[in-house]
């Protein structure tokens, strides 16, 4: 593209992350709320949202070294979640894939926090992706929203994509941390919005 027909990305884009059968109630590694916000998104992707694109992120772990632990401190370790192949790794039901325009997967070798180290099938990485995708702005939701969506929406504030966090539509590992992250946002410049 030529200098003159450059124009500022105009398309807004929905990220809903982490929202997998691991991260619910039953799954390894439940977070309370967590099937409330898969059938809560799910019925915002049924109605006129607005958004030109929808993607999703998805924890998907291979051998993530020290990111597992037989005794975790749910902090920076946990117990086995989200394996690749398995069950606990899908998008928790009534979401599926059909419902996204792209799936990110991070995680494999190393803890991975933030959906833009996440890939999609042809190995673009979500920054590349919504970039080509001409996309300016992005809200963000999905599980935990005291680590996943905390990195992701901190990320997508420092590529420059005007993040706002849906945060009705997200649940917490440790809701007593949730305004730890609020701070963390609001310094960063990510927006905040119920729902
Ligand atoms: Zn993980």
């Amino acid at each position: 593209m030529s200098a003159g027909t450059a124009h500022p990305p105009t398309r807004r884009a929905l990220v809903v992350v982490d929202v997998q059968n691991d991260f619910c109630e039953g799954g390894s590694l439940a977070v309370a709320g967590g099937l409330s916000v898969a059938a809560r998104v799910k019925e915002l992707l049924g109605t006129d949202h607005g958004y030109d694109l929808v993607v999703a992120t998805r924890d998907h772990h291979i051998d993530p070294g020290t990111h597992f632990s037989k005794h975790p401190d749910f902090v920076d370790s946990w117990p086995r979640h989200c394996v690749a192949g398995t069950e606990g790794a899908e998008l928790t039901a009534p979401l599926e894939a059909g419902d996204f325009d792209a799936v990110f997967d991070k995680g494999e070798y190393a803890a991975a926090y933030s959906g833009f180290e996440g890939r999609d099938a042809d190995g673009t990485g979500l920054g590349d992706w919504l970039r080509a995708h001409d996309v300016g702005r992005v809200d963000l939701c999905g599980i935990a929203t005291d680590h996943c969506v905390r990195a992701t929406a901190l990320d997508a504030a420092e590529e420059g994509l005007s993040p706002t966090v849906l945060v009705g539509l997200t649940a917490a590992v440790a809701p007593d941390r949730v305004g730890a992250t609020l701070d963390a946002w609001r310094t960063a410049g990510v927006a905040v919005r119920e729902g």
